[in-house]
Protein backbone atom coordinates (compact mmCIF):
# COMPACT_ATOMS: atom_id res chain seq x y z
CA UNK A 1 0.00 0.00 0.00
CA UNK A 2 0.75 3.78 -0.79
CA UNK A 3 0.77 6.94 0.54
CA UNK A 4 1.73 10.12 -0.98
CA UNK A 5 1.32 13.00 1.59
CA UNK A 6 2.09 13.07 4.85
CA UNK A 7 2.73 15.45 8.40
CA UNK A 8 4.05 15.32 11.28
CA UNK A 9 3.96 17.23 14.94
CA UNK A 10 7.46 17.43 14.80
CA UNK A 11 7.33 20.11 11.38
CA UNK A 12 3.62 21.41 11.40
CA UNK A 13 1.86 22.71 14.53
CA UNK A 14 -1.81 21.07 13.80
CA UNK A 15 0.08 17.75 13.71
CA UNK A 16 -0.87 15.21 15.95
CA UNK A 17 1.92 12.88 16.29
CA UNK A 18 5.88 12.76 15.39
CA UNK A 19 7.81 11.83 12.34
CA UNK A 20 9.17 8.90 13.76
CA UNK A 21 6.03 7.24 15.34
CA UNK A 22 3.47 8.29 12.39
CA UNK A 23 7.06 6.26 10.10
CA UNK A 24 6.60 3.41 12.61
CA UNK A 25 3.07 2.78 12.15
CA UNK A 26 3.59 2.67 8.26
CA UNK A 27 5.77 -0.03 8.57
CA UNK A 28 3.39 -1.59 11.07
CA UNK A 29 1.05 -1.87 8.64
CA UNK A 30 3.31 -3.07 5.82
CA UNK A 31 2.86 -0.30 3.68
CA UNK A 32 5.37 -0.28 0.52
CA UNK A 33 5.45 3.17 0.05
CA UNK A 34 4.93 6.41 2.50
CA UNK A 35 5.71 9.51 1.15
CA UNK A 36 6.69 12.56 3.78
CA UNK A 37 5.42 15.61 1.90
CA UNK A 38 5.94 18.62 4.93
CA UNK A 39 4.07 21.71 4.05
CA UNK A 40 6.43 24.75 2.56
CA UNK A 41 7.06 27.62 4.65
CA UNK A 42 4.83 30.20 4.29
CA UNK A 43 6.63 33.69 4.02
CA UNK A 44 3.96 36.03 4.95
CA UNK A 45 2.62 36.98 8.02
CA UNK A 46 -0.64 37.51 6.29
CA UNK A 47 -0.98 33.46 5.91
CA UNK A 48 -0.23 32.52 9.20
CA UNK A 49 -2.63 30.18 11.21
CA UNK A 50 -3.22 31.40 14.92
CA UNK A 51 -1.41 28.58 16.50
CA UNK A 52 1.55 29.76 14.59
CA UNK A 53 1.15 33.09 15.93
CA UNK A 54 3.28 34.86 18.85
CA UNK A 55 4.15 38.48 19.49
CA UNK A 56 6.52 38.43 16.72
CA UNK A 57 5.55 37.89 13.14
CA UNK A 58 9.54 37.76 11.75
CA UNK A 59 9.98 35.01 14.48
CA UNK A 60 7.12 33.19 13.60
CA UNK A 61 8.44 33.66 10.04
CA UNK A 62 11.49 32.22 10.91
CA UNK A 63 10.25 29.29 13.21
CA UNK A 64 8.71 27.85 10.08
CA UNK A 65 12.01 28.16 8.34
CA UNK A 66 13.58 26.26 10.90
CA UNK A 67 11.49 23.61 10.75
CA UNK A 68 11.32 23.10 7.50
CA UNK A 69 15.24 22.97 7.72
CA UNK A 70 14.81 20.20 10.47
CA UNK A 71 12.37 18.09 8.17
CA UNK A 72 14.62 18.01 5.21
CA UNK A 73 17.33 16.82 7.77
CA UNK A 74 15.14 14.48 9.64
CA UNK A 75 13.21 13.09 6.55
CA UNK A 76 16.91 12.40 4.84
CA UNK A 77 18.28 10.32 8.14
CA UNK A 78 14.95 8.23 8.06
CA UNK A 79 15.21 7.59 4.16
CA UNK A 80 18.67 6.01 4.81
CA UNK A 81 17.54 3.69 7.52
CA UNK A 82 15.99 1.67 4.23
CA UNK A 83 12.93 0.65 6.36
CA UNK A 84 10.41 -2.04 4.87
CA UNK A 85 8.29 0.73 4.15
CA UNK A 86 10.52 2.77 1.49
CA UNK A 87 10.18 6.56 2.06
CA UNK A 88 9.94 9.12 -0.90
CA UNK A 89 10.64 13.32 0.54
CA UNK A 90 8.70 15.58 -0.88
CA UNK A 91 7.09 19.35 -0.25
CA UNK A 92 3.48 20.12 -0.21
CA UNK A 93 3.28 23.71 -1.46
CA UNK A 94 1.48 26.29 -1.30
CA UNK A 95 -0.49 28.18 -4.16
CA UNK A 96 -2.01 30.88 -2.21
CA UNK A 97 0.01 33.74 -4.05
CA UNK A 98 2.57 33.97 -7.24
CA UNK A 99 5.02 35.28 -4.40
CA UNK A 100 3.94 31.61 -2.55
CA UNK A 101 4.82 29.74 -5.84
CA UNK A 102 7.74 31.79 -6.63
CA UNK A 103 9.10 30.73 -3.46
CA UNK A 104 8.23 27.13 -3.98
CA UNK A 105 9.98 27.05 -6.65
CA UNK A 106 13.40 28.23 -5.74
CA UNK A 107 12.69 26.07 -2.40
CA UNK A 108 12.58 22.82 -4.57
CA UNK A 109 15.50 23.87 -6.61
CA UNK A 110 17.78 24.98 -3.86
CA UNK A 111 16.69 21.53 -2.19
CA UNK A 112 16.86 19.75 -5.19
CA UNK A 113 19.47 16.88 -3.43
CA UNK A 114 16.35 15.77 -1.02
CA UNK A 115 13.20 16.99 -2.05
CA UNK A 116 12.44 14.25 -4.84
CA UNK A 117 8.83 15.96 -5.94
CA UNK A 118 5.70 18.76 -4.63
CA UNK A 119 2.75 18.11 -3.84
CA UNK A 120 0.87 20.40 -5.57
CA UNK A 121 -1.98 22.16 -3.22
CA UNK A 122 -4.43 24.92 -2.68
CA UNK A 123 -5.49 25.59 0.94
CA UNK A 124 -6.69 29.55 -0.36
CA UNK A 125 -9.07 31.28 -2.23
CA UNK A 126 -7.96 35.05 -2.82
CA UNK A 127 -5.90 34.55 0.26
CA UNK A 128 -8.38 33.29 3.03
CA UNK A 129 -7.80 29.54 4.16
CA UNK A 130 -10.52 27.58 3.45
CA UNK A 131 -9.50 24.30 4.88
CA UNK A 132 -9.20 25.97 8.85
CA UNK A 133 -12.60 26.24 10.03
CA UNK A 134 -16.38 27.32 8.71
CA UNK A 135 -15.71 30.74 9.85
CA UNK A 136 -12.63 31.30 7.12
CA UNK A 137 -14.66 29.02 4.45
CA UNK A 138 -17.47 31.71 5.15
CA UNK A 139 -15.08 34.62 4.40
CA UNK A 140 -13.65 33.36 1.24
CA UNK A 141 -17.28 32.72 0.22
CA UNK A 142 -18.32 36.22 1.30
CA UNK A 143 -14.79 37.88 -0.88
CA UNK A 144 -16.32 35.64 -3.71
CA UNK A 145 -19.73 37.93 -3.56
CA UNK A 146 -21.38 35.15 -1.50
CA UNK A 147 -21.71 32.93 -4.93
CA UNK A 148 -20.64 29.52 -4.72
CA UNK A 149 -20.32 29.17 -8.06
CA UNK A 150 -17.27 32.24 -8.03
CA UNK A 151 -15.70 30.87 -4.96
CA UNK A 152 -15.16 27.70 -7.49
CA UNK A 153 -13.99 29.21 -10.16
CA UNK A 154 -11.53 31.59 -8.06
CA UNK A 155 -10.58 28.24 -6.81
CA UNK A 156 -9.74 26.65 -9.97
CA UNK A 157 -8.04 29.75 -11.74
CA UNK A 158 -5.40 29.56 -8.97
CA UNK A 159 -5.09 26.19 -8.90
CA UNK A 160 -4.55 26.42 -12.46
CA UNK A 161 -1.79 29.05 -11.81
CA UNK A 162 -0.31 26.70 -9.12
CA UNK A 163 -0.26 23.89 -11.72
CA UNK A 164 1.27 25.87 -14.91
CA UNK A 165 4.29 27.51 -12.52
CA UNK A 166 4.99 24.51 -10.31
CA UNK A 167 3.78 21.52 -12.75
CA UNK A 168 3.68 19.36 -9.31
CA UNK A 169 3.99 15.64 -9.93
CA UNK A 170 1.08 14.94 -7.13
CA UNK A 171 -2.30 17.33 -7.42
CA UNK A 172 -3.12 17.62 -3.85
CA UNK A 173 -6.91 17.34 -2.30
CA UNK A 174 -8.55 18.52 -6.23
CA UNK A 175 -11.45 19.67 -4.75
CA UNK A 176 -10.53 20.79 -1.09
CA UNK A 177 -13.00 23.81 -1.32
CA UNK A 178 -15.91 20.99 -0.82
CA UNK A 179 -14.63 20.75 3.10
CA UNK A 180 -16.80 23.12 4.20
CA UNK A 181 -19.35 23.02 1.81
CA UNK A 182 -22.48 22.48 4.99
CA UNK A 183 -25.94 20.69 4.19
CA UNK A 184 -27.26 23.89 6.06
CA UNK A 185 -25.81 26.51 3.21
CA UNK A 186 -28.17 26.93 0.94
CA UNK A 187 -27.57 28.41 -2.66
CA UNK A 188 -29.15 28.88 -6.09
CA UNK A 189 -28.85 25.69 -7.98
CA UNK A 190 -28.66 27.84 -11.02
CA UNK A 191 -26.29 31.14 -10.36
CA UNK A 192 -24.63 29.82 -7.21
CA UNK A 193 -25.82 33.00 -5.29
CA UNK A 194 -26.45 32.04 -1.30
CA UNK A 195 -29.73 31.90 -0.72
CA UNK A 196 -32.38 30.82 2.44
CA UNK A 197 -33.37 27.01 2.89
CA UNK A 198 -36.63 27.78 1.35
CA UNK A 199 -36.08 29.73 -1.82
CA UNK A 200 -36.86 28.28 -4.94
CA UNK A 201 -34.25 26.26 -6.70
CA UNK A 202 -32.14 26.42 -3.12
CA UNK A 203 -29.81 23.02 -2.80
CA UNK A 204 -27.40 22.93 0.25
CA UNK A 205 -23.70 22.93 -0.29
CA UNK A 206 -23.54 19.55 0.91
CA UNK A 207 -25.36 18.37 -2.64
CA UNK A 208 -24.40 20.85 -5.30
CA UNK A 209 -23.23 19.36 -8.11
CA UNK A 210 -20.73 21.68 -9.30
CA UNK A 211 -20.13 20.12 -12.79
CA UNK A 212 -23.80 19.13 -13.97
CA UNK A 213 -25.35 22.77 -14.17
CA UNK A 214 -21.97 25.15 -13.97
CA UNK A 215 -20.37 24.72 -17.61
CA UNK A 216 -17.82 27.02 -16.50
CA UNK A 217 -16.51 24.97 -13.74
CA UNK A 218 -16.65 21.95 -15.41
CA UNK A 219 -14.43 23.23 -17.99
CA UNK A 220 -12.09 24.54 -15.24
CA UNK A 221 -11.43 21.77 -13.62
CA UNK A 222 -11.37 19.85 -16.53
CA UNK A 223 -8.74 22.42 -17.90
CA UNK A 224 -6.91 21.88 -14.67
CA UNK A 225 -6.80 17.61 -14.72
CA UNK A 226 -5.81 18.19 -18.92
CA UNK A 227 -2.87 19.99 -18.04
CA UNK A 228 -1.72 17.49 -14.82
CA UNK A 229 -2.43 14.88 -17.32
CA UNK A 230 -0.39 16.05 -20.34
CA UNK A 231 3.27 16.37 -18.24
CA UNK A 232 3.03 13.45 -16.32
CA UNK A 233 1.54 14.53 -13.12
CA UNK A 234 -0.76 12.46 -11.18
CA UNK A 235 -3.98 13.10 -9.60
CA UNK A 236 -4.34 12.30 -5.65
CA UNK A 237 -7.33 10.32 -4.14
CA UNK A 238 -6.57 11.85 -0.67
CA UNK A 239 -8.37 10.36 2.53
CA UNK A 240 -8.44 12.75 4.68
CA UNK A 241 -11.83 14.02 2.95
CA UNK A 242 -12.91 10.72 4.02
CA UNK A 243 -11.55 10.88 7.63
CA UNK A 244 -12.79 14.47 8.17
CA UNK A 245 -16.57 12.87 7.41
CA UNK A 246 -16.70 13.88 3.88
CA UNK A 247 -18.85 11.19 1.91
CA UNK A 248 -16.64 10.67 -0.61
CA UNK A 249 -12.59 11.35 -0.40
CA UNK A 250 -10.57 14.58 -2.28
CA UNK A 251 -11.81 14.50 -5.28
CA UNK A 252 -15.62 13.88 -4.98
CA UNK A 253 -17.11 11.48 -6.92
CA UNK A 254 -18.09 14.08 -9.73
CA UNK A 255 -14.93 15.39 -10.31
CA UNK A 256 -13.11 12.05 -10.24
CA UNK A 257 -15.20 10.76 -12.62
CA UNK A 258 -14.74 13.98 -14.45
CA UNK A 259 -10.73 13.03 -14.28
CA UNK A 260 -10.90 9.39 -15.01
CA UNK A 261 -12.59 10.56 -18.20
CA UNK A 262 -9.91 12.46 -19.49
CA UNK A 263 -6.81 10.37 -21.08
CA UNK A 264 -3.50 10.22 -19.23
CA UNK A 265 -5.34 10.99 -15.80
CA UNK A 266 -3.49 8.18 -13.55
CA UNK A 267 -4.66 8.14 -9.95
CA UNK A 268 -2.69 7.55 -6.64
CA UNK A 269 -3.27 7.18 -3.07
CA UNK A 270 -2.87 9.20 -0.15
CA UNK A 271 -4.10 9.59 3.45
CA UNK A 272 -2.55 13.01 4.61
CA UNK A 273 -1.36 11.54 7.79
CA UNK A 274 -0.77 14.51 10.28
CA UNK A 275 -0.09 11.36 13.31
CA UNK A 276 -0.43 8.06 13.73
CA UNK A 277 -4.42 6.54 13.82
CA UNK A 278 -4.33 8.98 10.26
CA UNK A 279 -1.97 6.45 8.51
CA UNK A 280 -4.03 4.11 5.89
CA UNK A 281 -6.90 6.05 7.94
CA UNK A 282 -10.27 4.74 5.68
CA UNK A 283 -8.31 3.01 2.94
CA UNK A 284 -10.80 0.53 3.32
CA UNK A 285 -13.58 3.08 1.95
CA UNK A 286 -11.58 4.68 -0.48
CA UNK A 287 -10.96 0.81 -2.27
CA UNK A 288 -14.56 0.56 -2.39
CA UNK A 289 -14.53 4.16 -3.68
CA UNK A 290 -11.99 2.85 -5.85
CA UNK A 291 -14.10 -0.22 -6.89
CA UNK A 292 -17.44 0.57 -7.09
CA UNK A 293 -18.08 4.30 -7.83
CA UNK A 294 -14.79 5.29 -9.84
CA UNK A 295 -14.80 1.50 -11.27
CA UNK A 296 -10.96 2.02 -11.72
CA UNK A 297 -8.74 -0.44 -13.40
CA UNK A 298 -5.86 0.11 -11.87
CA UNK A 299 -4.19 2.66 -8.84
CA UNK A 300 -0.82 4.43 -9.91
CA UNK A 301 2.53 4.91 -7.66
CA UNK A 302 5.22 6.14 -7.37
CA UNK A 303 9.19 4.31 -7.33
CA UNK A 304 12.00 5.39 -5.91
CA UNK A 305 14.50 3.97 -8.36
CA UNK A 306 18.00 4.71 -7.54
CA UNK A 307 17.33 8.40 -6.46
CA UNK A 308 15.24 8.31 -10.01
CA UNK A 309 11.09 8.72 -9.74
CA UNK A 310 9.17 6.39 -11.82
CA UNK A 311 5.76 5.74 -11.81
CA UNK A 312 3.91 2.07 -11.71
CA UNK A 313 0.72 0.55 -11.59
CA UNK A 314 -1.44 -1.88 -9.65
CA UNK A 315 -4.43 -3.53 -11.10
CA UNK A 316 -7.21 -2.97 -8.91
CA UNK A 317 -8.27 -6.85 -8.89
CA UNK A 318 -4.25 -7.61 -7.21
CA UNK A 319 -4.84 -4.34 -5.22
CA UNK A 320 -8.22 -5.97 -3.77
CA UNK A 321 -6.53 -9.33 -2.89
CA UNK A 322 -3.52 -7.99 -0.93
CA UNK A 323 -3.54 -9.29 3.04
CA UNK A 324 -3.32 -5.20 3.78
CA UNK A 325 -7.03 -5.11 4.43
CA UNK A 326 -6.97 -7.92 6.66
CA UNK A 327 -5.70 -5.00 8.97
CA UNK A 328 -8.98 -3.23 8.44
CA UNK A 329 -12.16 -4.34 10.86
ZN1 LIG B 1 -3.09 20.16 2.06
ZN1 LIG C 1 -1.24 17.86 3.54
Amino acid sequence: MYSHHSHSLDYVAHGVDCLEDVVARANEMKMELFCLTEHMPRIDAKYLYPEETSDSAEDDLKTLQGKFDKFLEHASEVKARNLPTKIIIGVEVEGCDTNHIAYAKGLMEKNANVLQFCVGSQHHINGIPIDFDQGEWNRALAYSHNNLRLLARDYFEQQYKLICELKPLVLGHFDLFRLFCSKDIFFDSENGQLVSKSAPNAVSAASVSFTKKWDDIRLLAERNIRTVASYGGLMEINTSGLRKKLEDPYPGREFALLAKNIPGTRFVLSDDAHGVSHVGVCYDQALKYMDEILQLDELHFLVDNAGTLEVDSIKLADLKSSPFWQQYG
